[in-house]
């Protein structure tokens, strides 16, 4: 077993924890503030290669391996959960779908331009009545002379106002259940694509998230990614990928949580002394290392098994959802570190806390990482009555 990081994978995540310093942070509390979604911190992150890491040099992208994406990842993820959100969405859900599921002429048409980010994209699974039970969405898609016609609606979509590509998971024939799932490139200048912001968001005030109404959208016979029927198949492959995304971005949330506090029990003073000195104050700084620890590795692990080409569901499962509840611990715990200081947003700590409350929910809640664990441990699967 090796722990060390290649020369070049130390390089990644150093200048990665340059980036995030020196362009993320300083903005992070403003756009939160603001509620803006920072189109200009997306085309800095786009510049440096961010948003298309795991996407091989001829398709416009990186051509990074999955430790190295997980890394650029965590650094981006301590500085601002809502642009890493960016990157896990394009990266993971849009970028990898399309280059394990697209056509040759897909991957030439829509990689280079996301991965450069002249386009964002968008991932569209969840529905209004769809959450956890994906394979029962309902919207439908309909086989027309030219193609295909889309109708239903889309609920909680990332990036869903600013995409210009939108994967669109849709029925194709209700008897057939999960079989008739199909994935469709969506071009969403079309008028039956509306888009309307979600407003009133606990956290991630700096992410765009969208409800969807899809009326009539037309979409041609080859803007479909695999065939008939892969749609279920072709979001549960993204999701391994954007599982491992959510989780790296956890550890950073974590690490952050770690640095913020530790700098600040050295710095503040009770009883005549820092408060670092105090023995509950380092046991629950040693409790955020532990759980920092255990998810990194639990990351890496997943990212090794990904570079290997080897199966990695459960593991990404089991990185996702101790990272996430590590960092929820993590968020918590660094505001009653702070104390008073930790309420408000003068200290990272307080937006770290209301932006790790989604990760145990979206791309799979934890009720539902359990789950695809114990199917993987019992062999029986629990999604489905017995
Ligand atoms: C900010 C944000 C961004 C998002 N971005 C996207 C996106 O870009 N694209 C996209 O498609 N979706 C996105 N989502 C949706 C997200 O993936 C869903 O919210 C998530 O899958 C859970 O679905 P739900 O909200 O419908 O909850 P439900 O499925 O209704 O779950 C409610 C509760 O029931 C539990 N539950 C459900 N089924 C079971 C079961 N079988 N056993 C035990 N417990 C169960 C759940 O764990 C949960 O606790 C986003 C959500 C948010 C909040």
């Amino acid at each position: 077993m090796d722990f060390d990081l290649t020369d070049e994978q130390e390089l990644i995540r150093s200048s990665a924890r340059d980036f995030t310093d020196r362009e993320v942070i300083e903005r992070a509390r403003e756009n939160a503030r603001n509620h803006h979604f920072d189109l200009e911190l997306v085309r800095k992150v786009a510049k440096q290669g961010y948003l298309g890491a795991i996407v091989p040099q001829e398709y416009g992208g990186a051509g990074l391996d999955y430790i190295s994406y997980g890394l650029i990842v965590e650094e981006i993820g301590r500085g601002d959960s809502a642009l890493r959100t960016v990157i896990s969405v394009q990266t993971s859900l849009v970028c990898s779908a399309i280059l394990k599921w697209g056509s040759e002429e897909q991957k030439r048409h829509y990689l280079p331009k996301l991965c450069s980010g002249e386009w964002l994209g968008c991932f569209g699974l969840t529905e209004p009545e769809s959450g956890s039970d994906a394979a029962s969405l309902r919207t439908r898609a309909t086989r027309t002379d030219s193609g295909w016609v889309l109708n239903g609606s889309k609920m909680w979509i990332s990036m869903g106002n600013h995409a210009k590509v939108a994967l669109i998971f849709a029925q194709t024939d209700p008897e057939k259940g999960h079989r008739g799932l199909a994935c469709f490139l969506v071009d969403t200048d079309q008028d039956g694509f509306q888009p309307q912001e979600i407003e009133h968001k606990m956290g991630l005030h700096a992410s765009d998230t969208a409800a969807i109404s899809l009326d009539e959208v037309k979409v041609g016979p080859d803007e479909m990614l695999g065939q008939i029927g892969d749609g279920f198949k072709v979001a549960m492959s993204a999701l391994d990928s954007g599982r491992y995304s959510v989780a790296a971005g956890c550890v950073g949330i974590c690490q952050g949580c770690v640095e913020e506090s530790v700098r600040y029990s050295q710095e503040r003073v009770q009883f005549g002394r820092p408060i670092a000195s105090f023995q509950l104050i380092q046991a629950m700084i040693a409790d955020m290392v532990l759980k920092t620890d255990a998810s990194r590795l639990l990351v890496w692990r997943a990212g090794f098994l990904k570079d290997k080409g080897r199966p990695n569901t459960t593991e990404t499962s089991i990185a996702k959802l101790h990272a996430t509840e590590a960092a929820q611990w993590c968020a918590n715990t660094a505001i009653q570190v702070h104390g008073g200081a930790g309420y408000v947003d003068d200290h990272p700590v307080e937006r770290y806390l209301r932006d790790v409350r989604v990760t145990t929910l979206y791309e799979g809640t934890s009720q539902i990482q359990r789950l695809i664990i114990g199917r993987a441990k019992t062999g029986i699967n629990a999604f489905v009555p017995q």
